[in-house]
């Protein structure tokens, strides 16, 4: 394990981020960011926006394991997460996180409930905050968008580009062709 706090995974590379479409019980998406060895997950049920005025809701879900982040295809019925998944977008990201003048690790961030980060995904681009709510339980998070040359309160990519970062399928193509196996 790498140790706390050193942003630093893979023999130095970047950290990676996922945003897995999940079309489970209800549609919806997980980000998930590389931090000290783990994808830290949040559900988010309406998609990340690119307008910093929106704020969307993020509630925080299990760890899981780096490996699963190119996971593209259907979870059994009966499992945790039943349904077809989509890696809608997949790139790496910078940690932004500054408090007083000083950096402030990930990990370090988030345990106090606030974390800024720069996407360099296919879609999601630019400078993000996560927000724990005070109030509501430690798992209940915002997501929003920064002021950047990305922001864009007309680019909506949940809206304008619905299929995978990876293989360009949709969740239907994703659904028939596990099936088919
Ligand atoms: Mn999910």
């Amino acid at each position: 394990m790498p140790e706390e706090g050193s942003d630093r995974d893979r023999a130095g590379k970047k950290p990676i981020f996922v945003v897995h479409k999940h079309d489970a019980t209800r549609l919806h998406y997980d980000l998930r960011l590389e931090v000290d060895g783990v994808l830290k997950s949040w559900s988010v049920p309406k998609g990340p926006s690119m307008n910093p005025k929106d704020k969307r809701l993020a509630v925080q879900t299990e760890d899981h394991p780096l490996e699963y982040a190119d996971f593209e295809g259907v979870i059994p019925e009966g499992e945790y997460g039943a349904g077809t998944v989509m890696v809608w977008d997949i790139g790496t990201y910078e940690n932004a996180s500054r408090w007083e003048h000083r950096d402030v690790p990930m990990a370090e961030g988030l345990r106090h409930g606030r974390a800024k980060f720069i996407l360099h995904g296919k879609k999601l681009k630019g400078k993000f905050v996560l927000t724990r709510f005070e109030r509501g339980g430690d798992r209940t998070w915002l997501l929003i968008k920064m002021k950047d040359e990305h922001a864009s309160s007309t680019y909506d990519p949940v809206r304008d580009e619905p299929d995978s970062a990876l293989t360009g399928r949709s969740l239907e193509e994703i659904a028939r062709s596990s099936a088919q196996k």
